[in-house]
C-alpha cells in the first residue's frame, strides 16, 4: 500500500471502466435467441412503408418509479442521420437503452420497420442494431480480436475495409504485426479517439441496418472529433445512425435534429431550423459558439 494515493485511484478507475465494457460486451454477446423466451410472432412482421425505427408517444418510469420519458415520438428512416439533443438528464440516454429493448416502455411504442420491440426476439434485433457508447469498450488482445468479437467469420479483407471506414488503416499499419498487433502497452497505443473509433468499426463490422452512438464526442479534442465526424459520415452510407450529441458540431448536418428536454420532445428539425424554431436548441447553439 505505498502506491501514491492519486494512482490507486486512477488504478482503480481505469479498472471499474474495463470491467464495465467488459461486462456489457458480455452481456449483449450473451442474449441469446433461445434464451430470451420471446415468441417469435407470426403475421407481426414489417409494414410496408413503416419507417426504421418509430418512438410513439413513448412514456418510461425506471423501477424505482422515476418518471424519465414523457409521450416521446420521432422516427428515424433507413439510411438517415438523426441526432438527439439537450442537457444532460433529459432521458436521452434512457431513449436508446429502449430502443435496444433494455426496458420495456411504459406507454407507447418503439417499432422496428411496423413491429412492436417487445414482439421482436433479442437475436433479430441484434441483428439489426449497432450501439457505441461513450467510454469506448477496447479489450485486451490484439486488434483482430476487439474485432472478430462481433463477426467471428470477417475475412482480413473485411477487417481491413472497416479499420478504413474509421481512419484506423495507418495506426495499424505502422505495425508489422498488422492485424495481429495487441492493443495496449506491449503493442499500439490507442489515444481515445482511437479506441473509440475501434469500437465503431467492432459495430459496423456486424452491418447494422441503426447505429447508435452516446455522446461520441464528449472527451474528444478538436482533432479527434474532425476525425469522428468523418467516421460518422462514412458509416452513415448504407445505414442509418441515431447519434446522442454531446457537441452540435458533430451533428449540424443530420437530416433531423430532436430536442429533448426532461423528458419531452421540445423541438424538432434541421439545424437551420431549430436555430430559428427552438429557444433551447438557441441557447445549447450559442453556448458552443454555432450561431
Ligand atoms: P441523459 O442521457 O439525457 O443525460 P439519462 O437518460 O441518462 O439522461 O437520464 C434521465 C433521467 O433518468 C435522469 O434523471 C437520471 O437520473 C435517471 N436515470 C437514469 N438511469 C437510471 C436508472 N437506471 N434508474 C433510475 N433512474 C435513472
Ligand atoms: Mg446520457
Amino acid at each position: 500500500l505505498v502506491m501514491p494515493l492519486g494512482h490507486a485511484i486512477s488504478a482503480w478507475t481505469q479498472l471499474q471502466t474495463g470491467l464495465g465494457a467488459l461486462t456489457r460486451i458480455q452481456e449483449i454477446l450473451a442474449l441469446e435467441p433461445e434464451e430470451d423466451g420471446r415468441p417469435e410472432r407470426t403475421g407481426a412482421g414489417p409494414r410496408p412503408g413503416a419507417p426504421l425505427l418509430a418512438l410513439e408517444d413513448v412514456s418510461f418510469a425506471y423501477p424505482d418509479g422515476t418518471p424519465v420519458l414523457r409521450g416521446v415520438s420521432f422516427e428515424v428512416a433507413a439510411g438517415s442521420r438523426v441526432a438527439l439533443v439537450g442537457p444532460s438528464g433529459a432521458g436521452k440516454s434512457t431513449v436508446l437503452a429502449l430502443i435496444e429493448g433494455f426496458y420495456p416502455v411504459g406507454d407507447g411504442a418503439v417499432r422496428w420497420a411496423g413491429t412492436d420491440v417487445r414482439e421482436l426476439p433479442r437475436a433479430a434485433l441484434r441483428a439489426r442494431l449497432g450501439y457505441v457508447e461513450q467510454e469506448a469498450p477496447v479489450l485486451a488482445g490484439t486488434v483482430r480480436d476487439n474485432l472478430l468479437l462481433t463477426r467471428p467469420d470477417a475475412t482480413d479483407p473485411e477487417l481491413w475495409a472497416v479499420l478504413a471506414d474509421v481512419g484506423l488503416t495507418e495506426v495499424v499499419r505502422r505495425s508489422p504485426r498488422g492485424l495481429d498487433v495487441l492493443v495496449g502497452d506491449e503493442g499500439v497505443l490507442l489515444s481515445g479517439g482511437e479506441r473509440q473509433r475501434l469500437a465503431i468499426a467492432r459495430s459496423l463490422l456486424a452491418r447494422p441496418e441503426l447505429l447508435l452512438l452516446d455522446e461520441p464526442t464528449a472527451s474528444l479534442d478538436a482533432r479527434n472529433e474532425g476525425l469522428l465526424r468523418e467516421t460518422l459520415a462514412a458509416a452513415s452510407a448504407d445505414r442509418a445512425l441515431l447519434v446522442v450529441a454531446h457537441r452540435l458540431s458533430t451533428v449540424l448536418d443530420s437530416d433531423q435534429i430532436v430536442v429533448l428536454d426532461q423528458g419531452r420532445v421540445v423541438a424538432r428539425g434541421t439545424h437551420a431550423e431549430l436555430v430559428d424554431s427552438s429557444p433551447l436548441y438557441r441557447e445549447l447553439a450559442t453556448a458552443q459558439l454555432l450561431v
